[in-house]
């Protein structure tokens, strides 16, 4: 897919003005490669991560939670080969000094910003180094964590002892991980503070294909079925040997059709055993699992899928973007999978200067709200205005409680007007049967 920079530059800017993503640090001029996600974009974001903690935690019985710190003690970055391998070529340019990762351009020469002669590419690495305590030497260093892998492989034991779990088990996480990137940009794509959602499935080696296949279909059903991405737009791909990370040996990364073009959206590797492994040798502790009915021990294989919440959030929002024409006006709407929407309905007085109107739908409001919370409350200029406004966000429906509700057409009283976003048709519906309704279409 072409890329397309005027969608880009469309979707940052409605994710400013109401209220997903704001520039970090903004009245400060800002920092590279850091988002503020606001009220909707939280409210976007907890969906994605729910629906993902459905499908890979709560509907299963062989994958458990964890929350791990996100300083570690520096060995596990040692063992973990990150403090070793976790580098991106950087390449500067000898004129106006402008950083770029090398094996992201196309002419490894000439400086893109002004044309400049590039100078020898040199390793970086990508880990943001800190210090824990009063005390700066070299025992107090610590990293921020580059991945959320780490902080499941060193809870292997724990999960064992407490849980007994027989193999395959998986171990999920959701978290924050840092990355030095030498040049974020794309907005939320390539950031230097991320989020991301992990799994590390442990499996025999001789089974690691079956389960590695298996968990591509999941990733491919999560953003199809749950997150309602457009089928044509993903594309699984096979990373050749050279780009894997260095504790994978067959990775497949599902890319994209984002604004930017055709980027990578997610990954899966096979880790082997790199990482028990190297954990056992260099901590000490015994991380092998011992199979009860084969009377054997060995260390468990690893298949790890792995998701950027960030880019899926962008996925999404450029995936509903659209535009149409009503009443030879442009109208922006965000067409999401209700059950993504950071609002599922907005309640609307038809007038608010009528105390009758809005007392009524304040009780339509709040007996809704309390089975469904997401739920907006909406009064400000005209139905026509608070329509707009809701298109702009993604609310799939509005609910007008007008003068047939009171009774003015007396079959009609008790029922409310349903407006869908995304073909604008109304419906009338028994507010007694609303909430019902109202979660009958989120559950598609
Ligand atoms: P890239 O090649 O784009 O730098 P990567 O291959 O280094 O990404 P992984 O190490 O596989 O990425 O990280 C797993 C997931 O975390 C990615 O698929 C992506 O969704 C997300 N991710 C990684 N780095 C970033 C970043 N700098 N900003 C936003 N998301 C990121």
């Amino acid at each position: 897919m072409a890329t397309n920079e005027g969608l880009m530059e469309k979707i940052v800017s409605l994710c400013k003005r109401r209220g997903f993503v704001y520039q970090g640090s903004e009245i400060y001029g800002g920092l590279a490669g850091t988002w503020d996600y606001g009220p909707l974009g939280v409210a976007l974001k907890k969906n994605i991560e729910n629906l993902w903690w459905k499908r890979f935690v709560l509907d299963r019985e062989d994958v458990y939670g964890v929350d791990a710190a996100i300083l570690m003690n520096q060995e596990v970055w040692k063992a973990s080969g990150h403090v070793g391998g976790f580098n991106d070529p950087m390449v500067e340019c000898q004129k106006c000094k402008h950083r770029f990762r090398e094996d992201h351009l196309e002419d490894k020469e000439k400086c893109p910003d002004c044309g400049g002669k590039l100078g020898a590419a040199r390793q970086f690495n990508m880990m943001f180094k800190t210090q824990i305590g009063a005390m700066e030497d070299e025992t107090s260093v610590s990293y921020l964590r580059p991945e959320t892998a780490q902080g499941i492989f060193v809870n292997f034991k724990n999960i064992l002892d407490t849980f007994h779990p027989k193999l395959p088990f998986g171990i999920a996480q959701i978290g924050k991980a840092f990355r030095n990137e030498i040049a974020p940009r794309d907005f939320i794509f390539r950031v230097r503070e991320l989020e991301q959602m992990e799994i590390e499935y442990f499996v025999r080696e001789s089974e690691w294909k079956k389960h590695f296949d298996y968990f591509l279909d999941q990733q491919t059903a999560f953003l199809e079925q749950d997150l309602g991405l457009t089928k044509s737009k993903i594309h699984p791909v096979d990373v050749p040997a050279e780009d894997r990370a260095h504790y994978s040996k067959h990775s497949i990364d599902t890319e994209f059709d984002f604004p930017i073009g055709q980027k990578e959206l997610l990954g899966l590797a096979y880790r082997t055993d790199y990482d028990l492994g190297a954990h056992t040798k260099a901590s000490g502790t015994d991380l092998s699992y011992y199979d009860e009915e084969a009377k054997e021990r060995f260390v468990p294989h690893v298949i790890e899928p792995t998701f950027g919440v960030g880019r899926l959030l962008l996925a999404v929002l450029s995936d509903a973007y659209a535009e149409d024409e009503q009443n030879g006006e442009t109208r922006v709407f965000l067409k999401f999978k209700p059950s993504v929407a950071p609002v599922k309905a907005a309640v609307f007085p038809l007038l608010k200067n009528k105390p009758e109107l809005v007392a009524y739908a304040r009780e339509v409001y709040q007996n809704l709200k309390r089975d469904i919370p997401q739920i907006m409350w909406d009064d400000n200029g005209n139905v026509g205005k608070r329509y707009r406004r809701q298109d702009e966000i993604g609310t799939p429906f509005c609910i007008t409680i007008d003068f047939d509700t009171l009774g003015e057409t007396p079959e009609m009283k008790d029922t409310v007007t349903v407006r869908d976003r995304d073909t604008g048709e109304q419906e009338r519906v028994v507010v007694a049967e609303l909430s019902s309704y109202v979660q009958r279409k989120i559950a598609g």
